[in-house]
């Protein structure tokens, strides 16, 4: 029993068999799956695909790559879908300097503009934080999200995670945990406090060993769990109870 707290199955990789995929993560012992929203359309897609399946829970946010997209009409499409009960955070937000598809002082514009949003409507963040590290630290200190949040895919230092563990933040671990280049992350999972990490896939991206290669989906999230009782040294079943009960804790869920 364990959640995929970041999936991505209304990207186009899974129109073909979207039904099996969700059915196998089921039978993989996947109970529940948070899917994310990154632009308008996405988001829609969000909370139409956590209305058709129990197990699915939705977000509503503008990723950073499409920060340089939005206007007043998103503000108000993503605050009357994120008014839907199985609507549980408001992301992905944040920065990408990786890829900067969008101009870095816009993304920043509109990464606070969605943190002040979630905290109106009462929701928690999941952040987005590529190659931004020293921004995204010094706006969550200043804009602490009021209902927590937490930084998917985590891969900043040991050093920046006590700063956000310290302002309420959980962290989220995915497939790059598995790589044998993982050396920073496996040293935060390895100290992250067991009332604090939760683990997804990020799929379709992201896909863990040893199905690197693969599309990823939402039953990997087996390997992920698997790495994080290793590198905690606690026994898989206390793992898979920790992360469920914190992905139930941060999402503010009843199931
Ligand atoms: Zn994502």
């Amino acid at each position: 029993m364990i959640w995929d707290t970041h999936a991505h199955l209304d990207d186009s990789q899974f129109n073909s068999d979207r039904d099996a995929v969700i059915q196998r993560a089921k039978e993989a012992g996947i109970t529940t799956i948070v899917n994310v929203g990154t632009s308008e359309s996405s988001c829609r897609q969000a909370v139409s695909l956590a209305a058709r399946y129990s197990n699915i829970y939705a977000t509503v946010g503008i990723h950073p790559h499409d920060a340089k997209d939005c206007s007043n009409e998103t503000w108000e499409l993503l605050s009357q879908l994120a008014q839907n009960p199985k609507v549980v955070a408001w992301g992905e937000i944040g920065l990408d300097y990786y890829r900067d598809f969008s101009p870095r002082d816009v993304q920043r514009q509109v990464f606070i503009h969605q943190l002040e949003l979630a905290d109106e409507m009462g929701l928690p963040v999941v952040i987005h934080d590529r190659d931004a590290h020293g921004d995204i630290l010094q706006i969550v200190k200043k804009h602490p999200p009021q209902a927590g949040g937490v930084f998917h895919s985590y891969s900043g230092s040991w050093e920046m995670a006590k700063e956000l563990l310290a302002i309420g933040f959980y962290l989220s671990f995915s497939g790059p945990l598995t790589f044998k280049n993982a050396r920073h992350t496996l040293e935060v999972a390895a100290n992250v406090p067991e009332n604090r990490f939760v683990v997804e896939t990020d799929c379709p991206y992201l896909t863990p060993e040893p199905y690197r290669g693969k599309r990823n989906e939402p039953s990997y999230v087996k390997e992920v769990i698997n790495k994080i009782a290793e590198l905690k040294a606690i026994p898989l079943e206390k793992a898979l109870t920790l992360a469920t009960e914190n992905s139930m804790r941060l999402f503010k869920t009843t199931k």
